[in-house]
């Protein structure tokens, strides 16, 4: 039967997105206060809810339910992580803690980071739900899939909770990965905050290349020791398989598409990765309340066929993206449709940007690009000569 005239086209098969997505993740219970401190000062007659709360991601499952790009969706569920799995990445020790922490009704585990009763229950999901979407590529029955999970995970250390993760779902994807014979795996990461807990667990290896372009925030307290800064590169054999980018405040659509192109499709080129691992994180758009940088749906979209690319060159075209920050309750869907969209290389944009206008002066963070390039290509072996 012809398909009629409204109908979108039907995607081909290497057209589809794996989404791995499970409800039990709403049950992370993040309260309300002044912003994310959980606290209410007595001041003021209206609390918000905590920014990483479960509407944002409602809103992510819903516009792709029901937005343009719904076609190209193909939907999974998730299972929960089993303890022995999370110790591919995380320490014993500190698995104990969290544990322990459910069992006793809940804590405060660092600044913002509240595990409450339903917390770990949800974390052990995002955990199991990132492990089943690297696996579904690993197993070829997709080349692209997208663990749409909270909580978020790439603060997440070996040993340490930090910035609302408490396990780094994406780190453990990687480590699977490497386990089933990954030989090189690149980690790119685009949410707005430095991704130290991914960074920090293979900061030891040249299997893993970790890439994370955020804003120039630094260290912010004894669970994010990090500075983010270019001069973390990684130790001992992994010794220049950390690259930082960190970007001026205001980095828009234009400034973070120049250092996706003469910062990390380098990079991999000369890394040639068998596994690419998206991290994203909608807190880089231009209306975040958690961060500064003004990217747009077309920014997102851009870099989302920059990875596509990248995937379809050097990893036969698979694919996994991790859902991490992004607390506008709107936008970020907005943001990460338009994500998709570029990784699904659409000629025309499927949805248009609703709220965009900042103007955007690139020349400060083009030139901040320049400089980072030239002193990576300084300093480390497997870049010189760039
Ligand atoms: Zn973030």
């Amino acid at each position: 039967m012809a398909a009629s005239p409204s109908e979108p086209p039907s995607p081909a098969a290497e057209g589809i997105i794996n989404v791995f997505w499970d409800d039990g993740m709403l049950n992370h219970d993040t309260g309300k206060g002044l912003f994310d401190t959980g606290f209410d000062p007595g001041f003021l007659e209206v609390l918000e809810k905590h920014p990483e709360n479960s509407d944002r991601i409602k809103n992510i499952v819903s516009i792709l339910k029901r937005g343009p790009i719904s076609p190209y969706i193909s939907w999974h569920s998730g299972i929960p992580a089993q303890i022995p799995q999370l110790l591919s990445f995380h320490a014993p020790d500190y698995i104990n803690e969290l544990v322990e922490a459910d069992k006793a009704g809940g804590k405060v585990v660092c600044d913002g980071t509240f595990l409450n009763p339903g917390s770990w229950d949800a974390a052990l999901l995002a955990a199991g739900t990132t492990l089943s979407a690297m696996k579904h590529v690993l197993d070829g029955h997709g080349k692209i899939a997208y663990a749409l999970v909270r909580p978020p995970g790439h603060h997440a250390q070996p040993t340490m909770a930090d910035g609302y993760c408490f396990l780094n779902n994406a780190g453990l994807a990687v480590q699977l990965a490497l386990n089933s014979g990954c030989g090189k795996v690149v980690v790119i990461d685009i949410d707005v905050h430095y991704g130290n807990g991914t960074a920090e667990g293979f900061y030891r290896s040249n299997k893993v290349l970790t890439i994370s372009l955020h804003m120039n925030h630094g260290s912010w307290g004894p669970s994010h020791p990090q500075n983010g800064t270019v001069d973390e590169l990684g130790e001992g054999e992994g010794f220049g398989y950390n690259l930082n980018i960190p970007l001026p405040n205001g980095t828009g659509d234009r400034g973070y598409v120049h250092a996706m192109t003469e910062l990390v499709v380098p990079a991999i080129q000369k890394f040639e990765p068998n596994m690419i691992v998206l991290v994203v994180g909608q807190d880089s758009s231009a209306f975040d309340p958690n961060g500064r940088q003004c990217l747009t749906m077309d920014g997102y979209r851009e870099m989302g066929r920059i990875v596509r690319s990248l995937a379809d060159r050097y990893s036969g075209g698979r694919l996994l993206i991790v859902q991490e920050g992004g607390y506008h309750v709107t936008y970020s869907a907005y943001c990460l449709h338009a994500t998709l969209e570029g990784v699904l290389n659409l000629p025309l944009a499927l949805l248009s940007d609703p709220i965009a206008y900042y103007p955007e002066d690139e020349a400060f963070p083009v030139k901040v690009i320049e400089s980072i390039k030239q002193y990576q290509n300084d300093v480390i072996p497997f870049l010189k000569g760039s």
